[in-house]
């Protein structure tokens, strides 16, 4: 019992791990938060740096896309949808996976992870979240 308590209260006056929400994203209703951040009256930890090949939502480069439909055999969730039409993709975010596998099949470099990784909605339709 002893030693759990005293790790409670250790806790208790250490400094938390986790970084707080990054201000410039946060919500409107957290307006007086983002104020008093800016004024110096809250202090908030410095973001982590995002690791080396962080794969974050994917990008396309329509341009260099030959529609050779490699990508959509590959991806796992089926994220990916062809237009007969145009020979070019359309990548549903919302069901991504960020496995990766269709930008490193693609022979022409089309596709690419960025680092957005802010992603969430409650619209798995919405325009942020519809590739193409
Ligand atoms: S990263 Fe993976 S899940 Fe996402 S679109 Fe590409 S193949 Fe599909
Ligand atoms: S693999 Fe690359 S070139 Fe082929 S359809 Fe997908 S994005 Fe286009």
């Amino acid at each position: 019992m002893f030693p759990m308590l005293s790790q409670v209260f250790k806790k208790i006056f250490k400094k938390p791990f986790t970084n707080l929400f990054p201000v410039k994203y946060a919500p409107k209703s957290m307006k007086k938060f983002k104020e008093d951040v800016e004024k110096k009256k809250i202090k908030t930890n410095p973001p982590i740096p995002l690791p080396e090949n962080f794969r974050g939502k994917i990008l396309y480069d329509k341009e260099k896309c030959i529609g050779c439909q490699l990508c959509i055999k590959v991806c796992p969730p089926k994220a990916i949808e062809f237009k007969k039409e145009e020979k070019k993709i359309r990548i549903y975010v919302a069901r991504c996976i960020f496995c990766s596998q269709c930008n490193d099949i693609c022979p022409v470099g089309a596709l690419n992870m960025s680092s957005d990784f802010l992603l969430a909605s409650d619209n798995k339709l919405e325009e942020n979240l519809i590739v193409e």
